[in-house]
């Protein structure tokens, strides 16, 4: 089986990485070259780690990078894929274009996922002419390490196109789970609406961040707190699962909390805008709470 993968940031390279030590030959297609020299560096660093453990071995390891080909236009890199999947930029427009361009370029049989967090698999799979053969391959952050890929399938994908995506999952050492499409799949449906409550708990002064980070840490044997993992993710990206939540269920528990509206606005989007609830200095592994909190 050839694979493509459409985007090479961050979760792009990490299932490049995943299929290509896998045996795959894979296809790693990004409009970007910048993007797809910064991936290339990522997955050869995340080798490096890999053989250092001794759970890789430095043929593997040569091995593996030779299993990757790089594109910049899609055309070249879909033309012969049995599978691509779709890892590019959150924003329904953009996948809308991928996937009505993959439909035109791909083979007729091959099957296309979208790893998206929170967009309709039924909505990107109206966008072809295929929606018996598009699904959802949920990956989670970081790809070759997380066991977990939250398979969707969308309302008219195939029970073949599914069952081929549930053995390749456990082909690739994934434990795969199967859930129907709708707003948050379960993954988001359940972990959104918890880091939202978080928020809102902050927001109403229940308690500060670090009481609610270490309630959730040492009551609840979280491995992070909801606010840190909140900045992990990305409250630009926190913001917008909230808001398909809402949409999608037309219910006003789903809605974003205003304290994550405005973080979002004034640009504090968590780790990689430097500040979120915590503050973060490259290099430091500490975490300080933002000034922002300490009022
Ligand atoms: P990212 O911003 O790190 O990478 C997106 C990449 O897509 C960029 O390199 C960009 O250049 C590229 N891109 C944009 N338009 C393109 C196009 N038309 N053709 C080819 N490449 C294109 O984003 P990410 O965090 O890797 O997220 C990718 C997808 O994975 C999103 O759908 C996101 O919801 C989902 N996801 C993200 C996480 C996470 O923790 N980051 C977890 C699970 C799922």
């Amino acid at each position: 089986m050839k694979v493509a993968v459409i985007g090479s940031g961050t979760m792009g390279n990490g299932i490049v990485h995943t299929f290509a030590m896998s045996g795959y030959e894979v296809a790693m297609i990004d409009i970007s070259e910048q993007a797809i020299q910064k991936a290339l560096k990522t997955i050869d660093q995340n080798l490096d780690r890999q053989v250092k453990k001794g759970t890789f071995t430095e043929a593997q390891k040569a091995d593996t990078l030779k299993h990757i080909k790089t594109f910049t236009q899609m055309k070249e890199g879909v033309a012969d894929a049995d599978l691509v999947v779709e890892a590019a930029t959150e924003n329904t427009a953009i996948k809308l274009n991928i996937f009505k361009e993959l439909d035109t370029l791909c083979k007729e049989s091959a099957i296309l996922a979208s790893n998206t967090s929170s967009i309709s698999i039924t909505r990107i799979a109206s966008a072809t002419k295929r929606p018996d053969k598009v699904i959802g391959m949920h990956f989670m952050n970081p790809v070759p390490v997380m066991k977990l890929v939250e398979i969707i399938k969308g309302y008219k994908t195939s029970k073949q196109t599914t069952d081929t995506i549930y053995d390749l999952s456990v082909k690739l050492g994934k434990t795969p789970v199967l859930v129907n499409d709708y707003p948050g799949f379960v993954a988001n449906r359940i972990l959104m609406p918890m880091i939202n409550e978080a928020i809102y708990t902050l927001y109403t002064g229940v308690a500060d961040v670090a009481a609610i980070d270490t309630v959730m840490k040492l009551g609840m044997a979280h491995p992070m707190g909801p606010l840190q993992l909140a900045d992990f993710i990305g409250l630009d990206v926190c913001l917008s699962i909230m808001r398909v939540l809402y949409d999608g269920m037309g219910d006003q528990r789903y809605a974003p909390c205003p304290l994550l509206v405005n973080m979002v606005e004034a640009g504090n989007l968590g780790a990689k805008s430097g500040e979120g609830f915590y503050v973060y200095q490259q290099g430091s592994k500490e975490l300080v709470v933002s000034p922002q909190f300490m009022k």
